[in-house]
């Protein structure tokens, strides 16, 4: 049996970079056999950035219901809320003792991070994120993370910390692997295909999850493309590859046969499709979410039996590591 943990901020508006990078990808995971499923609402992750305590407790609520909506099923997949299970905070604390300054320092999102957020915004707990982030799969002793592109420096971090920590107290974590798609692991923004889509940035550069049909048309009217006309993937034209590696996971047709289907077409009548075809899509999954979303009550048990079993397994390995260190 092997044991996927992977988890995602309720800090914005979900965008289709998450899903497909991220949230699809767990969808995929529920039909491999022999696999366990451990999925969380990364809320601790999300006050490294100021948040407005009602929305983040609202958005909270919404990204479980976005899960269920793109088909995360809580009989396959134990969902959990990543605040609710102390043993995070905890295990957080102990690893920042075996991790320097010097190698949170050098990562890059921090770096990018704290040079937007300012000196006020340059908190310990963005410098710590990482830290946690291993605590969060360590503590699971997960096989597979499945992540964006933008985590794989975070999970390679979390693997140097589990292999000193059981260098100096023996055999206690299970070494975790990165696992991202081969296209999807990096959606890049609409506006900038040097950069990756993030809910952190300008509104017009990506295509949040509950973004109108209009909306959604219009980003991709206005999206950034390359020089030429046709529609090709290529690695001189990365602002068209992106948008067809996005037109080939909303249709799941391969992007050769896309390619073909435009021949001659150019840039503008793929564009206007593209929005169509993503607004619709979005919109169908928009209506499901809303009529999941208010049911209140079936939110609160699957959250209530996810973490029940989240607990279990998160308080039995930190006991395990208190033992080792001698925390009574
Ligand atoms: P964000 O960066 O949008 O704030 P999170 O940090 O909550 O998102 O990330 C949740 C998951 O979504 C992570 O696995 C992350 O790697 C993935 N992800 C985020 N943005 C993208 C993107 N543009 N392309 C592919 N995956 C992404």
């Amino acid at each position: 049996m092997k044991r996927v943990v992977s988890g995602i901020k309720p800090s914005g508006d979900l965008t289709i970079g998450n899903y497909l990078g991220a949230m699809k990808r767990w969808v995929e995971h529920q039909h491999q056999p022999d696999y366990e499923n451990f999925f969380f609402v990364a809320n601790l992750h999300a006050i490294t950035v100021k948040q407005d305590p009602e929305k983040l407790k609202k958005r909270t609520f919404d990204v479980v219901a976005w899960l269920l909506t793109i088909g995360v099923d809580p009989n396959k997949s134990v969902i959990f809320i990543q605040s609710m299970i102390p043993a995070h905070s905890e295990i957080c604390w102990i690893l920042n003792n075996y991790v320097t300054m010097g190698e949170l320092t050098k990562m890059t999102q921090f770096k990018d991070k704290s040079l937007k957020a300012g000196k006020e915004g340059q908190l310990v707990g963005l410098y710590d994120y990482p830290v946690l982030m291993a605590g969060d799969v360590l503590l699971y002793d997960a096989d597979e993370i499945p992540v964006g592109l933008d985590q794989a420096q975070h999970v390679e971090l979390s693997r140097t910390i589990a292999q000193r920590f059981n260098n100096i107290h023996g055999e206690t974590f299970k070494i975790p692997k990165a696992t991202m798609s081969k296209t999807t692991a990096k959606i890049m923004s609409l506006n900038d295909s040097e950069k990756k889509m993030s809910k952190s940035d300008s509104e017009d550069s990506y295509i949040g999850l509950d973004d109108a049909p209009e909306s959604i048309i219009k980003k991709f009217k206005r999206a950034v493309t390359d020089s030429g006309s046709n529609v090709e993937f290529k690695k001189d034209k990365p602002a068209m590859s992106n948008l067809l590696i996005i037109y080939s996971e909303f249709t799941d047709k391969p992007i050769e046969e896309i390619e073909k289907e435009y021949e001659g077409k150019g840039y503008g009548q793929f564009k206007k499709d593209l929005g169509e075809i993503v607004a619709e899509k979005l919109s169908n999954l928009q209506k499901t979410f809303l009529q999941i979303r208010v049911q209140e009550e079936r939110l609160n048990n699957i959250i209530a039996e996810g973490n029940s079993n989240a607990v279990i397994i998160a308080k039995e390995k930190i006991n395990v590591i208190k033992d080792k260190l001698g925390l009574i």
